[in-house]
């Protein structure tokens, strides 16, 4: 009898679905696989269970499978299609390169314990597939670490996310600028299918495929609608915008900038994925880029909303086919769902930054444009900004803040103070003052993870140090609560620390 044993529920469902769907491909093992990073929580809510005489044999068990060096049983291990418009380009054949999905779990979901909620167990970084191109299907260490911890950042932050179950390291050097320690990401996801999913089969004409994926995603994303609703494809991209909508104001509310957009990186369940050359704001500025690939800035922060809208745009191409038989009539139906999601993006962003201020209800727009106006000019830190001024929601006066902030200038001064006033009597006319404490708690972060503490904890483990990695995943488990003894991690950078650029890393 094997000391540890490992098991996970496989319930596979993408694996059924038509051979040309997919590859499958095994993972290719790895040197020494080594376990950095495990999500507990996670998997216990996955249904994964282990048993073992000791922690290190527990670990070493837990690095095989989650670096791909071994199958569990029930996995049946693919590669997705997939294609994509990569800045605005289209790229007919993508898919994954670099991933490959261990299959799927069918768990009871927490708060409806009669209604089930399946999750993808992918692994990234585990070699070669059919769609790596010409990569090497490998991962370095640095990008496995960021994506884990914007993962469970997000998730803590209760922006919808796909999640990070476990980092392995390899063992084995991965060729870039440099050389550098590889690893092994585990992702879970609702699914992993993408806008792009839907362009691979478009581009080829497959409608018979098209609609298979359609109604794959409708039983698995959206099953409070009707299977016998003729509109039900409709309503389904309805819902889709829908959670995008509501996806770029929950990233827009923590100041966060994906950094790569492109509809293969864009899923339809509406959580949150790839997390590379992305960044948290530091100083305000709806024109923020930090990936050194976005030249253009199309990705920038402001622009994500309409970035988001322009690849929905894509998805309707592929599914017009299906929203009516006549092209224009199924156009038009097309067009007054992407205007509803601008409105739905704009009334929500509205009322989130509304939250923001302490507001239960949406407040009065020029109040949220001015004091973002006044951010903008005074470049000031976006989230230790908002932390301030509701911590200090009843003792604090603008003085103080100005203060705090170190803002000498009389206009901008004079022009806080100005604001501050109407904020003040706002919130007594709405009524909001008694809860406005709790809101401006619930919906402003103390600790986000920060450029410079990312890199920081990158670094470190580059040198197998995995305690700043440690520290800073503890900070952001919970990310609205503030902690005396980690209080260094809610400070924006210094100038010397300041990271202003990412990186694909891949
Ligand atoms: P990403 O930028 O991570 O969204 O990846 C875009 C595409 O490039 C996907 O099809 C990936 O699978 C592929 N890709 C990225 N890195 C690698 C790699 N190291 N090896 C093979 N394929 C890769
Ligand atoms: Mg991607």
């Amino acid at each position: 009898m094997p000391k540890t044993t490992l098991s996970i529920p496989f319930n596979n469902s993408y694996a059924n679905l038509p051979s040309h769907f997919f590859a499958k491909v095994l993972p290719t093992p790895v040197k020494k696989p080594e376990l950095i990073l495990f999500n507990h929580s996670l998997a216990t809510e996955l249904g994964i269970e282990f048993k073992s005489d000791s922690q290190a044999e527990l670990e070493a068990e837990l690095a095989q499978v989650f670096s791909g060096n071994s199958i569990p049983q029930g996995a049946e291990p693919l590669a997705m299609a997939y294609s994509g418009h990569q800045f605005g380009h289209l790229n007919p054949q993508l898919g994954d390169g670099r991933a490959i999905l261990l299959g799927e779990v069918l768990i009871q979901k927490q708060q409806q314990p009669n209604q089930q909620q399946r999750f993808d167990i992918q692994l990234k970084g585990s070699g070669r597939t059919p769609f790596s191109r010409g990569g090497d299907g490998r991962s370095p260490i640095g990008p496995v670490i960021r994506e884990y911890l914007v993962c469970e950042a997000m998730h803590a932050l209760g922006v919808s996310t796909t999640r990070a179950l476990a980092a392995v390291s390899s063992g084995e050097p991965v060729y870039r600028q440099g050389v550098e320690p590889g690893a092994v990401f585990t992702r879970v996801a609702k699914s992993h299918i993408r806008v792009g999913t839907f362009q691979f089969f478009s581009l080829r004409n497959d409608k018979k495929a098209v609609t298979l994926l359609a109604d794959h995603v409708l039983q698995r994303h959206y099953s409070d609608i009707d299977n016998r609703n003729p509109e039900r494809y409709l309503e389904m991209f309805r819902a889709i915008c829908r959670r995008q909508a509501k996806l770029i104001c929950q990233w827009m509310n923590v100041g966060f900038v994906h950094g790569v957009m492109n509809t293969d990186n864009m899923l339809v369940s509406g959580e949150g994925i790839d997390y590379g050359p992305c960044a948290f704001l530091e100083s305000y500025h709806p024109e923020t880029v930090f990936s050194s690939i976005d030249r253009q800035g199309r990705y920038a922060y402001g622009n994500q909303a309409a970035m988001a809208q322009w690849n929905l745009s894509r998805l309707a191409e592929c599914l017009l086919f299906l929203f009516d038989s006549d092209e224009k009539v199924a156009i038009e139906k097309a067009k007054t769902v992407l205007d509803e999601f601008a409105e739905f993006y704009l009334d929500n962003h509205h009322l989130s930054n509304s939250r923001k201020l302490g507001f239960n209800q949406a407040t009065s727009k020029e109040l949220v444009d001015d004091i973002l106006h006044w951010l903008t000019l005074n470049k000031l830190d976006y989230t230790l900004f908002w932390h301030r001024l509701g911590k200090h929601l009843e003792s604090m006066s603008a003085d103080a803040l100005l203060q705090e902030f170190s803002i000498t200038d009389v206009q901008q001064k004079d022009d806080f103070s100005a604001w501050f006033t109407r904020w003040q009597k706002a919130l007594d006319t709405g009524n909001c003052r008694s809860t406005a404490r709790v809101t401006m708690q619930q919906s402003n972060p103390v600790f986000i993870p920060r450029n410079h503490r990312v890199v920081e904890a990158i670094e470190a483990a580059e040198e197998n140090n995995f305690q700043p990695l440690k520290r800073l995943l503890k900070a952001l488990e919970t990310p609205y609560l503030e902690q005396e003894s980690l209080a260094d991690l809610m400070l924006p950078a210094k100038d010397s620390e300041r990271v202003t650029r990412t990186f694909c890393g891949t």
